[in-house]
């Protein structure tokens, strides 16, 4: 569908984006950079954010610069690096948390190296509070709960039906609506597997505990860094979030329980299971276990390793980060790798509008869906890969895994690996990758 001239309004096209959540947002902020039209709809009342950490690693925080210098300012505002502010070097640190011998279950017995400022921690509502900053609320539609779309395949626009009965068009979609993504169901089909997460059958116990509490149970060195308390069937994780005023802690447990992903994502749990489940375990840990409050949420981990997407594009619709990939969150990276998703995208929708801007020969359902084409060939493995990295490490942390066992030399080697294939992604070579595969398809 080449077009041999163009009225001067067919050159705009206008892209929605479904869902208001980290990836959408910070899609939101890298399309309106480069002025490209958007509406975002939301399904809740307003933005929100759980309360509990979330932390970003090199990959992402270098994605936010490239995307917008703001996003990695509102990042900062609001988080913070482990242990000495002085020194804004981060490590990760591993203990062996089930060794009860006096003095040798709290030592490191591994740390890797993130980086200057490599691991910042945050509060997810405050992050999203300095985001929201960046979005003007005149491209954002609250209390729109995407249903389903249609294409009538004709080249004209795409249409969004909402649950509350209406309708809005759009050149392009791009779901962004989380794990159980509605636009994922619509684009592969509802028979299809791969439209909805599975349980791994882990659960999380999350809680904010604040430092003061915490740093005078733990002491400083403990409770203002991060640790990873690793062991048999369930392990412990805290960072400082809040300018380190909270202590963020998840608790990973066995769930053998059968869960659809129709079912609640989370539920009160309470901190008598954590409790007992780390009773055997050493002091620090049983420390931490006592730190929390009585009523917390319990958190059921689905992801999309059991059945990955065949493909994150069709046409002129996409889905992006938790949509596209969602992952159990062992690498702590899930936003993160969502984050290399938004700039891809930024990157693309920029292409596509010097393409119709400059080309009256390339129309823009043609140049959207080269785009999005694009996009699918270059992220679909390495966040698949992430995906299944993210179970796989899990079993590292929990002694169960067939090759590392529990020998420490090969559990930091497996853990040391992995963590670099996330934190130092080539984005240069994924930008050009982009790039190229655009300008095949559009010339081919
Ligand atoms: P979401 O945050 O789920 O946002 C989706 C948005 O779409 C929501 O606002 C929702 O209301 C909206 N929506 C849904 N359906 C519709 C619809 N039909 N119509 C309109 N709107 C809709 N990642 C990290 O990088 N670092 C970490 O430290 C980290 N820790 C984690 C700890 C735990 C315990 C868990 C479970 C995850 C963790 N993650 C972490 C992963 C991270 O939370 C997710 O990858 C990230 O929040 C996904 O963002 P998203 O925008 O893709 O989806």
């Amino acid at each position: 569908n080449k077009k041999a001239s163009r009225a001067p309004d067919d050159e705009q096209f206008e892209v929605a984006i479904i869902g208001g959540g980290i990836c959408g947002l910070i899609l939101a902020i890298g399309l309106l950079r480069r002025n490209v039209k958007i509406t975002m709809y939301e399904q809740s009342r307003s933005f929100r954010e759980i309360g509990a950490g979330v932390a970003f690693t090199a990959n992402a925080i270098q994605c936010m610069r490239l995307i917008h210098p703001g996003i990695v300012d509102a990042l900062k505002s609001v988080a913070t690096s482990n242990g000495d502010p002085n020194d804004p070097n981060d490590y990760l640190q591993y203990t062996d948390g089930f060794n009860q011998k006096e003095g040798e279950e709290s030592k490191i017995l591994f740390k890797l190296y993130a980086g200057y400022r490599g691991f910042e921690g945050c509060h997810r509502a405050h992050l999203l509070d300095e985001l929201v900053k960046l979005v003007p609320d005149n491209v954002v539609q609250f209390r729109k709960r995407l249903d389903r779309y249609t294409d009538h395949g004709d080249g004209g626009k795409l249409k969004l039906h909402f649950e509350d009965g209406s309708s809005a068009e759009a050149d392009a979609v791009i779901g962004c609506d989380g794990i159980k993504s509605k636009v994922r169901q619509v684009l592969l089909g509802e028979e299809n597997p791969a439209s909805y997460p599975t349980y791994s059958h882990k659960c999380a116990f999350r809680a904010l505990v604040p430092m003061d509490r915490a740093a005078a149970a733990l002491g400083d060195e403990v409770a203002k860094n991060q640790r990873m308390h690793y062991g048999p069937s369930a392990h412990i994780l805290h960072f400082p979030v809040a300018h380190q005023s909270l202590m963020n802690v998840v608790a990973f447990l066995d769930d053998p329980t059968e869960r659809s992903y129709s079912s609640k994502l989370s539920e009160p749990g309470s901190k008598q299971e954590v409790v007992q489940a780390f009773a055997n375990w050493g002091p620090t840990v049983r420390t931490i276990t006592n730190l929390l409050d009585d009523e917390m949420d319990k958190w059921f981990i689905f992801d999309t390793n059991d059945h990955p997407a065949p493909t994150y594009a069709s046409g002129r619709v996409c889905i992006a980060g938790d949509a596209a990939h969602a992952s159990s969150p062992h690498h702590g990276a899930g936003a993160g790798v969502g984050v290399e998703d938004a700039l891809a995208l930024s990157r693309l929708l920029e292409l596509v509008t010097d393409s119709v801007n400059n080309n009256t020969q390339i129309s823009k359902q043609e140049a959207l869906k080269a785009a999005f084409a694009a996009f699918d060939e270059v992220r679909r493995e390495r966040t698949q890969w992430f995906v299944s990295s993210s179970r796989m490490i899990c079993d590292v942390y929990e002694l169960k895994h067939a090759e590392t066992g529990t020998e420490m030399q090969k559990m930091y080697e497996e853990i040391k690996w992995r963590s670099h294939a996330i934190w130092y992604f080539d984005i240069d070579g994924m930008l050009h990758q982009v790039e190229d595969q655009y300008k095949g398809r559009l010339n081919g």
